[in-house]
């Protein structure tokens, strides 16, 4: 990628409804930090801004804990919403890397691969992990209608690293498209833009309920980087 800006923005609002803390999921402790603070030092290393979009009534604050170099922004309804929000604050990069505050182990050597991804004319390149269990499509009376073919299935995760102008262009669609929107490079797919897969360690889990953040505990302990 050319040597324009890079900027990290991560995705850390919304309640966490699913986690069931009574704190939104990004600022629950995992492993002696807040969520989120896990994502800033691997986004700082390879970016020259760092963006955090947190739930509104936090982001007033400034990211005290998250450190001086990083600017807060308010998120949005939705996931891609306050995605929307932070690139508004860098409207100019040449590229971005979004990372989800729910993804506690992700590295800077994982950054860097998806921002090399990046060579060759993609407009984005994203963290992924072929998947293991065999996917069935399943209608709402439980009944299965197909069996995927898992040869070519891989789940999509962040850190997910853009070409800012494909970014802009695929963001820019109305709120619904928005809300529809699990991941960022869906929209740029949707946008006609060329997105290809990085292979992310199995260590790169996502916390989404209270046995996921014991296991991305167990997995800072074991990395040795618990900070209590
Ligand atoms: O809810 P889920 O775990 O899929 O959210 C993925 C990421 O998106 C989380 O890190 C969460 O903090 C963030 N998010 C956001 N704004 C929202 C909803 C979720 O930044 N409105």
């Amino acid at each position: 990628m050319a040597a324009g800006e890079l900027v990290g923005i991560i995705a850390a609002a919304g309640t966490g409804e699913r986690l069931g803390m009574g704190t939104p999921k990004a600022l629950v402790a995992c492993a002696g930090r807040q969520l989120v603070e896990w994502s800033v030092a691997p986004l700082a290393e390879a970016c020259d801004r760092v963006i955090v979009a947190l739930p509104p009534p936090a982001a007033g604050e400034p990211g005290r804990s998250l450190g001086a170099a990083v600017e807060v922004v308010a998120g949005g309804r939705s996931r891609s919403e306050s995605v929307v929000a932070a690139v508004r604050v860098a409207p100019g990069a040449e590229g971005y890397v979004i990372q989800d505050a729910a993804r506690p182990l992700v590295t800077s050597e994982l950054v860097e691969r998806c921002i090399a991804g990046l060579a060759g004319g993609w407009d984005a390149a994203v963290a992924a992990a072929p998947v293991i269990d065999t996917v069935k499509e399943v209608a709402e009376d439980g009944r299965v209608l197909r069996t995927l073919e898992r040869s070519a299935l891989w789940a999509v995760q962040t850190p997910q690293a853009f070409r800012g102008e494909a970014l802009r262009r695929a963001l820019d669609v109305g709120a619904d498209r928005l809300a529809a929107a699990t991941d960022d490079a869906a929209l740029v797919e949707a946008a006609g833009g060329r997105v290809r897969v990085v292979r992310a360690p199995a260590e790169n889990v996502k916390v989404t309920s209270r046995v996921d953040l014991a296991t991305a505990e167990a997995l800072l302990a074991a990395r040795g980087e618990a900070a209590c």
